[in-house]
């Protein structure tokens, strides 16, 4: 776990244009001062992601959110009041002190504060603002542990702040804040349901077949091994007919099937609550990939609550991967 002195040595790696790997309650992010845009360019670098993809500034608290946007309406306060710190993404337009490296040329910006205790600390001793996408390389799973970092990123990382596991395990809900009426651009730790019970009102959510979010490609989330979606019932099935084809199969096996014997290479019981398996998912992923899987076989949960969210991940775990 980090101690006060890697806080600080954190804090004077972002001073010095670095890059740091801050843990949060979503995933861990790959950090640098969100007003260098040199700095900013490294992040796209490591990462290996299209200089258009715009990232998050995470900030120390909600009172500094006027520093980084302008013309806020009353329905972002109100949301931001009631979920920072937490994993809740606002867009909202872009104030002069964010880059547009930061934004991918947007006059919009994400911003949030997290709620890690690792990340706080590190943002007050910093001042300023952090931009962070996840700590992984452009597509593929994001890191829910600092070992998952070091494992993925090594030496392009100045710094890496060891806050344990992440308590969600999937990235923050994204939330169109510009207008009247929010929307929602990408699921994450906060639940539709939550937004709504605050808001008093429906929320719209994308449709899972267009891509809304710039920076959102279908494939992404993505284990090495090709992921295949089926119905839960059809999980063990699938799962051992691809075994005997020839596959190394990974099975996600649905929690009413649990201790169901399956013949396959690695099989992971799916926690029955929706907050466990979120925390769980990526490292599902990546337990996979390391126990040599060619092929995962897994279903989509009931998509309400954090089910959206972890539905969204997985299809694009399974979407059409880019053939370069
Ligand atoms: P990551 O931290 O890797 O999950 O990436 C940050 C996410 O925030 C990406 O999905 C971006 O598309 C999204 N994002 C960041 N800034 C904006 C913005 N100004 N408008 C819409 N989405 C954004
Ligand atoms: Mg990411």
């Amino acid at each position: 776990m980090a101690r006060t002195s890697d806080i600080e040595k954190a804090a004077e790696v972002l001073r010095a244009g670095g890059l740091v790997a801050l843990p949060t309650e979503t995933v861990y992010g790959l950090g640098a001062d969100a007003e260098d845009p040199a700095a900013v360019a490294r992040i796209f670098q490591v990462k290996g992601r299209p200089p258009s993809h715009p990232l998050i500034v995470h900030i120390g608290g909600a009172e500094h959110l006027d520093d980084w946007v302008q013309d806020v309406p009353a329905t972002a306060r109100l949301l931001a009041e009631h979920f920072w710190p937490g994993p809740l993404t606002l867009v909202l337009r872009r104030g002069h002190r964010v880059p547009l490296e930061a934004t991918g040329g947007l006059e919009t910006v994400a911003v949030r504060v997290p709620d890690h205790p690792v990340a706080l600390a590190l943002l007050s001793s910093f001042g300023g603002g952090v931009t962070a996408p996840s700590a992984n390389r452009f597509g593929s799973v994001s890191p829910t542990t600092a070992d998952h970092v070091r494992t993925e990123l090594g030496d392009a990382v100045d710094f890496v702040l060891d806050g344990g596991p992440c308590e969600v395990g999937v990235e923050s809900t994204i939330v169109d804040a510009t207008g009247k009426i929010p929307s929602i651009l990408r699921p994450g730790g906060v639940t539709r349901e939550d937004l709504e019970a605050v808001l008093g009102y429906p929320i719209a959510v994308p449709s899972t077949s267009r891509v809304r979010v710039p920076g959102q490609h279908p494939s992404h989330y993505a284990p090495r091994a090709r992921v295949v979606l089926v119905e839960p019932e059809k999980v063990v099935a699938e799962a051992e007919l691809a075994q005997e084809l020839g596959h190394q199969v990974g099975v996600f096996l649905p929690p009413f099937l649990a201790d169901a014997p399956v013949k396959a290479h690695a099989v992971l019981a799916v926690p029955a609550s929706t907050a466990a398996y979120a925390r769980e998912l990526y490292g599902f992923l990546r337990e996979l990939d390391e126990r040599g899987c060619d092929l995962i076989v897994a279903s989509l949960p009931a998509e309400e609550g954090l089910g959206l969210a972890i539905a969204n991940r997985l299809r694009r775990a399974a979407g059409p991967r880019p053939t370069v």
